[in-house]
């Protein structure tokens, strides 16, 4: 992951606020009156994949409890150093599929755009967290090479803006980065993958609202939320606007052990998000990338868990329990 760094005069709210995370496991687990559960050895991990959290997120962690499931998703863990077979540094073949500068195309019609490589918090579960960003992410000087590449393409319909978090590019580069994506003729959608507004639902301005509308692309707003918990007040009322704009808004999670793998967390997650005015999309079998084995929930437990889901929800806020295979043409059901 690339540090976020700006000079902060003149920035948005949110950037001010992005410069005031968490920054260290010691700082945060004081924050929450968790001082005793600090260990050295969990600096040591940070310093491989930095621990990076809003004060938002950090909010909706209930005070004094370790287990807490927001906290159990950013905090290091002593566990990431241990060796585990089938887990690597390149889970879903991202290098395999890159076909320019920041640009990977995996799935027929589409092509994604590695739009920067910072994000507002830090997922320990990531499956980019050893992605080289520093070499491969669509920089601004990158673009003209980017976009001959794919207005070359004729089955193109659909840009995929990912990262990093693509929102945390400022309104002015991704309006210049969206109305380029606009003037290739054959594309009719723009998807933007984001935990942003989650994390920090002040992302979610006016700026950034009217630059969408005015795109001639169908825009949909993909967020990754886990747990019930992580939806906030302040992210419902950041999100009416957007969709009073007609802006399509799913969700996308990840099964993450001791986090969400339980009936009545996810039960409760599908039925807020959509209380949210959000689609539950997917459910990801968590991508094995190192460092993240304990979070790992069995394949036979996971289609367990999905099938009760199944005769709880009505089926449109049931998310498709899916795995990525390196070199697949979709992302697979896990059924
Ligand atoms: S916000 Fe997304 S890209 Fe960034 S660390 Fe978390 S899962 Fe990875």
């Amino acid at each position: 992951m690339i540090p976020f760094s700006s000079a902060l005069t003149n920035t948005p709210h949110w950037q001010q606020q992005l410069a005031d995370a968490f920054r260290s496991p010691r700082q945060l687990l004081r924050h929450l009156g968790l001082e005793t559960h600090w260990h050295p050895g969990l600096e040591r991990v940070a310093q491989d994949f930095p621990l990076r959290v809003t004060r938002h997120f950090a909010d909706l962690m209930e005070p004094g409890n370790p287990n807490d499931p927001l906290l159990l998703q950013v905090l290091p863990s002593l566990h990431e150093g241990e060796p585990a077979p089938g887990f690597g540094s390149d889970p879903t073949g991202d290098r395999l599929a890159r076909t320019g500068p920041g640009l990977l195309r995996k799935y027929h019609g589409r092509a994604l755009i590695i739009a920067t490589g910072s994000c507002a918090i830090h997922c320990r579960y990531c499956f980019r967290r050893h992605f080289p960003y520093r070499e491969e992410r669509a920089d601004r000087r990158h673009w003209p090479a980017l976009f001959e590449i794919l207005a070359g393409d004729p089955t193109l319909t659909e840009v995929i803006l990912s990262g990093g978090d693509p929102l945390m590019l400022g309104n002015q580069q991704l309006e210049e980065l969206v109305e380029r994506i606009g003037r290739l003729s054959r594309v009719r959608r723009l998807r933007i993958h984001s935990r942003l507004p989650v994390v920090l639902p002040g992302r979610l301005d006016d700026g950034l609202i009217q630059l969408l509308a005015r795109s001639r692309l169908a825009c949909t707003l993909v967020l990754h939320v886990n747990h019930p918990a992580e939806l906030s007040t302040p992210l419902a009322q950041a999100l009416r606007p957007l969709r009073q704009e007609g802006i399509q808004v799913l969700n996308q999670s990840v099964l993450l052990r001791g986090i969400n793998d339980d009936l009545e967390t996810q039960v409760s997650l599908c039925e807020k998000l959509f209380d949210f005015g959000i689609l539950p999309y997917y459910l990801h079998q968590m991508d094995k990338v190192d460092g993240a084995a304990h979070f790992e929930v069995p394949a036979h437990r996971a289609k367990e868990l999905h099938q009760a889901m199944r005769n709880l929800l009505p089926g449109y806020l049931l998310p498709r329990l899916v795995v990525e295979e390196v070199g697949a043409p979709s992302k697979l059901p896990l059924e």
